[in-house]
């Protein structure tokens, strides 16, 4: 992500610096806490906050662990997945995601997204179960790439937004698939169900759920964090074993696990700032409504956020997408304004991957999205003023883009014939 330059207009990605101003005196107070008790790892602070997590996303139960990829790797396990297994996830997200399914010993697979918002298409993932994937004497899924089987689904909630969950979960309970959400993005994102006939949080939806409390997400700890919801006793429990070395009681270890444990610092730093979070979010989706507005006229250059009426997201990120992205990155950097890129390369053409031999072509929306992408600042107290100069820098830089490109039109198509 860029940081944008001292000059005093100058309009930051995001700000992780005001939220921490205005709740200083609560937040220190944490700190002395934690130093009178000596209470650094777990306990009530920790504890206190998983309540009030768990009563946030409307589940039972909330498991507090060391980062959003710990939460990952433990609900994939706890959820059943075994090594050599099969995770079927997409391929424009995060890393973390992939590594956790690799780390809890699983093999990742992706299918296609959809191209409005940029969220697991259930028709690719429908196609993939029935095309790609068969049914062995035993009655097991099996991938066809890989020939192991395939026991669980992730889809992610990408930007803050929901995934379509509903034909998620029907063919999950028709091929007996696990659903586990990467909710690291979407505290607070709701869905409507119409098999539930009500609007679900993020997180209550899966057999579980891993959120991530980095800095910079919506809900963030002044450090590391993330937790795991589910409205699973047993999963629950299963995630506090993994978290703490596979103990439920201190040196009787049921089988390994690892330290995942959330500090009390952080927990108690979370428990102060959990309450404004549903303003926070209220307040991006105001700003990303005023974004939404602004930028039609401007609807030739940028393609806007799609919102199902299904859908109440919670913009971690304002996504627009542009044929024009380097040019327009480097126009807004000069104009002192920050942008990102989420995510640049999609996870099946990253080096990091090349022994699963994808290639371009493989999963041709996530890979065309990912070239047009472009993140625009986007947090609680970005100010309207700030978003009519992001929007008046786009415009001039369309603007300019449009009028060389009619002028230099002949040149062009001249150069490409002879290139
Ligand atoms: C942030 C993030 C993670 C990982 O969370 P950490 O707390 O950084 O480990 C996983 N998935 C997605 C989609 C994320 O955005």
């Amino acid at each position: 992500m860029s940081v944008a330059n001292n000059r005093s207009n100058s309009i930051p990605f995001l700000d992780l610096i005001t939220p921490h101003v205005e709740l200083e005196q609560e937040l220190t107070e944490v700190f002395r806490k934690a130093l009178q008790t000596a209470g650094f790892i777990g306990g009530p602070m920790v504890e206190d906050f998983e309540a009030a997590f768990a009563s946030f996303c409307g589940t039972s139960y909330s498991v507090a662990v060391g980062s959003g990829t710990d939460a990952l790797r433990f609900a994939l396990t706890a959820g059943g997945v075994k090594p050599g297994d099969v995770v079927v996830t997409v391929p424009n997200t995060f890393i973390a995601t992939t590594e956790a399914i690799s780390q809890a010993g699983a093999l990742p697979e992706f299918v296609d997204v959809d191209e409005r918002t940029y969220n697991l298409d259930p028709a690719r993932l429908a196609e993939y179960l029935a095309n790609q994937c068969t049914v062995n004497d035993e009655g097991r899924l099996v991938s066809r790439r890989s020939s192991r089987f395939v026991t669980a689904v992730l889809p992610v909630h990408l930007y803050g937004q929901m995934a379509d969950m509903d034909p998620i979960l029907d063919l999950a309970e028709r091929y007996r698939l696990t659903v586990i959400e990467d909710a690291c993005q979407a505290h607070g994102a709701e869905y409507f169900s119409q098999k539930h006939n009500r609007w679900m949080k993020a997180g209550s939806i899966g057999r579980a759920a891993a959120f991530s409390f980095y800095p910079g997400k919506n809900l963030g700890a002044c450090g590391e964090a993330g937790a795991v919801t589910s409205n699973d006793a047993s999963i629950a429990e299963k995630i506090k074993m993994l978290r703490d070395h596979g103990q439920a009681k201190k040196y009787y270890h049921d089988m390994e696990g690892y330290n995942g444990r959330l500090d009390a610092i952080q927990a108690g730093l979370l428990r102060v700032k959990l309450p404004h979070l549903a303003k926070w979010n209220a307040q991006r989706r105001e700003r990303a409504a005023e974004y939404n507005r602004l930028l039609q006229s401007a609807e030739d250059a940028v393609v806007v956020p799609y919102e199902p009426s299904w859908s109440r997201a919670v913009y971690h990120l304002y996504v627009v997408r542009t044929a024009a992205r380097e040019g327009l990155m480097n126009h807004l950097k000069t104009a002192a304004i920050g942008t990102g890129i989420h995510y640049p390369i999609p996870l099946h053409l990253q080096k990091a991957y090349a022994e699963m031999h994808h290639q371009t072509g493989d999963f041709p929306i996530a890979e065309k999205v990912a070239k047009e992408i472009v993140s625009l600042p986007m947090f609680p107290k970005l100010t309207a003023e700030q978003q009519k100069r992001v929007v008046l820098e786009i415009l001039n830089f369309s603007s300019r883009v449009l009028k060389k490109n009619a002028e230099g039109e002949r040149a062009l198509s001249l150069a490409d014939r002879t290139a």
